[in-house]
């Protein structure tokens, strides 16, 4: 079965087509790395298939159910811009709050671990209005993965993060694929994204300007598909 399957999916803001025709299949266990300049569509590609917004025309189903279903959104991880994490409670009340709406066993403990793996320990208390921005990503980061979901929507997941978290979510991200999870990520971190991914999809002005296995060429110039592929 494809994980995430979308088929000719049409999107306008008013009269103004962000999305046209979009097909991509994504295998379940791949990495596809969707890139594009500002304003391609990348971002309104992401929340029509985390189940966010709502498409004109055409279909998506991941992992073969509709992406608007409530059992769909228990199986996919979501990072987007937004970060949606609360700014009046705690890492540590945050993380439990997620694992108890994801109806997860034992919520205090998932909560404690994924603060230690994101390096979040040390301000466990500490009230997240009061976070840096990085640290904010590293909370976003693990309220996504907690309920260990099988599809990842990452937006722009490196943006914003120090070094340090970078290899923490890379590790992740390797794991989840080494488990058979399956990432779709959008990114302008060419170099990073290429590392992991198994796939690329180029989004022009809305339309799919290339989409294929990401190749060795594309690992040693990010730039080449830019060139071969992206607007003049
Ligand atoms: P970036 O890399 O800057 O995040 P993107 O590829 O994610 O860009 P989108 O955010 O999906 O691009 O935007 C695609 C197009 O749709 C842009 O022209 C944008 O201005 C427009 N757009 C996005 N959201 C809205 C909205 N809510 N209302 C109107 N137009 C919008």
């Amino acid at each position: 079965m494809t994980a995430v399957a979308i088929q000719g999916v049409w999107k306008f803001y008013g009269d103004y087509p962000a999305l046209k025709d979009i097909s991509l299949s994504v295998n379940p266990g791949s990495c596809l790395a969707l890139i594009g300049r500002n304003g391609a569509g990348k971002t309104t590609l992401l929340r029509i298939l985390a189940g966010l917004s709502k498409t004109a025309k055409g279909s998506i189903t991941i992992l073969g159910q509709d992406a608007r279903d409530e059992n769909t959104r228990r199986r996919i991880g979501v990072l987007g811009h937004g970060i949606g994490v609360y700014e009046e409670l705690s890492a540590f009340e945050n993380l439990r709050l997620f694992a108890k709406l994801y109806g997860i066993a034992d919520p205090q403990k998932i909560a404690s671990e994924w603060l230690e793996r994101t390096g979040l320990e040390r301000v466990r208390d500490g009230l997240v209005r009061e976070f840096s921005r990085g640290m904010r990503q590293r909370l976003a980061v693990a309220r996504t993965f907690l309920h260990n979901p099988s599809v990842l929507l990452l937006d722009e997941p490196f943006t914003a993060l120090d070094d340090r978290a970078i290899a923490v979510l890379q590790d992740l991200l390797k794991t989840a694929l080494a488990e058979g999870r399956t990432i779709i990520m959008s990114t302008h971190q060419l170099r990073e994204a290429l590392e992991l991914a198994t796939g690329v999809a180029l989004i022009n002005r809305g339309k799919l300007a290339f989409t294929g296995p990401r190749t060795r060429e594309m690992l040693e110039d990010p730039a080449w598909l830019y060139r071969n592929y992206g607007e003049a």
